[in-house]
């Protein structure tokens, strides 16, 4: 492999560019797990994500992708042939069914067109349809990576309050979690599942679940079997700021290191700006005259856009494309989207200037592939950005 000057453009929707500060962090001796020196950094990092959960309840880290933290969400509040009733948003949701249904659980999809979130009216009815109450927990995912589209988590809560169900709600924020606001005590939310390498700019390889006193107590009489997973050491260990089993030590640099960026800049316009580049990015594409796929906006993500390429081209070609002539890789579709989409992450340790270069690469990429669109979108971006700037004094350096 060649060199190529200048900094890879990693806009795929996670894993996310990791800000220098946290690979200087993460650069650092291991430290012995068990000895003194650890148990503050330990409860710096659990202290830490129950601010970014929202969170006064329990939370574990996990050395695993955010798959082990679905695995772990379900084996610990679940008994083998538990029904669930989970929510077609995606690809993604569609995997953690999947998963589901080889632990064992009777896991019922709802069927979703990939265009909008999770609709609470349907999950009421659902549940009120279910006189015996066998419906065991509610499992939806906040920030579908696979479409660029957000599930009104607020109102999935409301609407099982509504139904009067007892069912525990099961929420996957990997993509969301730090970029778009997330309230997991506000949002009666039982267990929130969430990894490292999206919107809280770390390398792969933590997972994390926030666990209601409801979710802890179901956990007492839940059957399916677990021994990595179970909260109950994690827990007891976590007390102490330590882990029963060897933490990935490196990583929980990264992390301390990475919430203290999130404090400093503040989660509120670490929201802000995401939803300033979504903005921004939907401008652009809707200049360029193409569409983006998720279809109500109230269910727009702030965290990835994903444009639908005009019938007839491959979005895989563009992406190709793009790859090839300025080092930019985008997110490809996923599931029954291959081919039809692409998808620009603008998360994580991201601003208004990589937005512009990555916008602009997509404009470039576009053109030299041959798509047949008006050159305008980035104009429309920079037009949308500086009426922000204009708009809200957000500078993000304070005046000297
Ligand atoms: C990335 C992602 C996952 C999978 O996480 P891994 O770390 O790849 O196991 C699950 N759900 C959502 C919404 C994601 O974005």
């Amino acid at each position: 492999m060649s060199y190529h000057a200048g900094r890879h453009f990693l806009q795929i929707p996670g894993p996310t560019n990791v800000p220098d500060r946290v690979l200087r962090a993460i650069d650092f001796p291991t430290m012995d797990h068990r000895g003194p020196d650890f148990a503050a950094l330990g409860k710096a990092c659990l202290s830490g994500m129950k601010k970014v959960f929202q969170t006064e309840a329990h939370v574990v880290i996990y050395p695993a992708s955010g798959t082990g933290a679905w695995e772990a969400a379900l084996v610990n509040t679940l008994s083998p042939g538990d029904k669930v009733l989970m929510y077609e948003t995606g690809q993604f949701a569609t995997l953690w069914q999947k998963l589901a249904a080889r632990l064992g659980l009777d896991a019922e999809f709802m069927g979703g067109d990939w265009r909008h979130g999770a609709d609470p009216a349907a999950i009421q009815s659902r549940l009120e349809q279910d006189k015996g109450q066998a419906i065991k927990a509610v499992c939806v995912v906040h920030n579908e990576t696979s479409t660029g589209v957000t599930s009104r988590i607020a109102e999935v809560r409301k609407a099982i309050d509504a139904a009067k169900h007892p069912a525990l709600l099961l929420v996957d924020t990997i993509s969301s979690l730090a970029s778009i606001d997330y309230r997991h005590d506000e949002w009666g939310v039982d267990v929130t599942v969430a990894g490292s390498q999206k919107g809280l700019m770390l390398p792969p390889g933590l997972s994390f679940n926030a666990i209601s006193e409801k979710a802890l107590a179901a956990s007492g009489s839940a059957k399916l079997p677990r021994s990595y997973w179970a909260w109950d050491e994690m827990l007891a260990s976590g007390k102490t700021g330590y882990f029963p089993y060897t933490p990935a030590t490196n990583l929980l640099y990264g992390l301390r290191e990475a919430l203290d960026m999130l404090f400093e800049e503040g989660l509120q316009n670490v929201f802000a700006r995401h939803d300033r580049h979504a903005e921004a990015t939907r401008r652009a594409v809707r200049a360029w005259g193409l569409e983006v796929l998720a279809l109500n906006p109230a269910e727009y993500s702030s965290a990835l856009t994903t444009v639908m390429t005009p019938a007839g081209v491959n979005a895989d070609a563009v992406r190709k494309t793009i790859l090839e002539h300025f080092d930019m890789s985008l997110g490809t579709g996923l599931g029954k989207l291959a081919g039809k989409v692409f998808r620009i992450g603008h998360l994580g340790d991201f601003n208004d200037l990589t937005l512009m270069g990555t916008l602009a690469g997509v404009e470039m990429g576009l053109q030299l592939a041959g798509v047949k669109i008006k050159p305008a979108g980035v104009q429309a971006a920079m037009d949308c950005l500086a009426e922000a700037h204009r708009k809200a004094p957000g500078a993000v350096r304070a005046a000297a």
